[in-house]
């Protein structure tokens, strides 16, 4: 682009190439965090359920979860808890799983503290715009108004989130009589944008715990073989990220899959659910003694 004989342009280079690789990463982090809250909202219907099955329970997913599980359909699982008020605004008077209940509230808790954050730093919305988010109001007259926004559940906060990270309406818009008014949301700054994903990294675990609690215990071999080739799979999770399975046959396994850096194929959380479900469910015995 800079004509080498323009020497007094040559000097910025180093600086917009740094600023260029800056962005690059923080395009990376936004994309991965959006993916954590998608994550999160699609597994919510599932951690719900966990609250209301006793843990010891064989039967873990129920088999209505894992039909919703199997599907991976996103609209079955925005209908399954679309109606459902958040934990906070609801009483439990025996749940049956703490564990989970316990999960299901800190992943609220965080979520909304967060949606609170992110507004109070780039939200310029008016009072009447639907994408605004509202604080709680503890002075209000009656208990949905005092919960603001966290009223409308964690769906709603997780998606709210999704978009400042993402960084949608940072525009200028035109209101509906047509003239030009300031963009209801400003750029995410960047210590905002990875405190977002800190905490949707620490909820997408919590939830994985859960939903997928068997898998989260180091690395073993499912029973069931993989769907490709016939090959073992193992399934691996450290203990700060969610569960991956990986087949064993390595670069010759056709699965259509993404691979890791051996060329071995690799299903990602939230992927390779199913096949954690499947072997839950044809090899629970033999797991259990192994
Ligand atoms: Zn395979």
């Amino acid at each position: 682009m800079t004509s080498p004989g323009r020497t007094e342009q040559a000097a910025p280079r180093p600086h917009r190439h740094l600023a260029e690789e800056r962005d690059t990463v923080q395009h990376h982090v936004a994309h991965a965090t959006a993916a954590r809250l998608r994550t999160i909202r699609e597994q919510w219907g599932a951690l719900l359920a966990a609250v209301e099955t006793p843990p010891a329970s064989r039967a873990w997913p129920p088999t209505e979860t894992r039909a919703f599980l199997h599907t991976g359909a996103d609209d079955e699982g925005a209908l399954l808890v679309g109606d459902r008020a958040p934990l906070t605004l609801r009483s439990h008077p025996a749940p049956a799983n703490l564990d989970a209940l316990d999960a299901a509230l800190f992943v609220e808790q965080q979520v909304f503290a967060l949606a609170d954050t992110l507004a109070a730093a780039v939200q310029h919305a008016a009072a009447e715009d639907p994408r605004r988010w509202t604080y709680q109001d503890p002075g209000a007259p009656d208990a949905r108004t005092a919960a603001g926004s966290r009223a409308h559940g964690l769906h709603w906060a997780a998606a709210y989130v999704e978009g400042r990270v993402l960084d949608e309406d940072t525009a200028p818009e035109h209101d509906e009589a047509g003239r030009l008014v300031p963009a209801p949301f400003s750029l995410l700054p960047e210590h905002l944008l990875h405190e977002a994903a800190r905490v949707a990294r620490a909820c997408e675990q919590r939830v994985a715990r859960i939903v997928a609690a068997d898998a989260i215990t180091g690395s073993r071999v499912l029973p069931t073989p993989c769907p490709s080739c016939g090959g073992a799979l193992v399934v691996r999770a450290a203990p700060a990220e969610p569960p991956t399975v990986t087949c064993r046959t390595g670069a010759a396994c056709g699965a259509a899959t993404g691979r890791d850096a051996l060329g071995r194929r690799v299903w990602e959380w939230p992927a390779c659910l199913p096949l954690l479900l499947t072997a839950e469910q044809e090899g629970g015995e033999t797991l259990r003694a192994a």
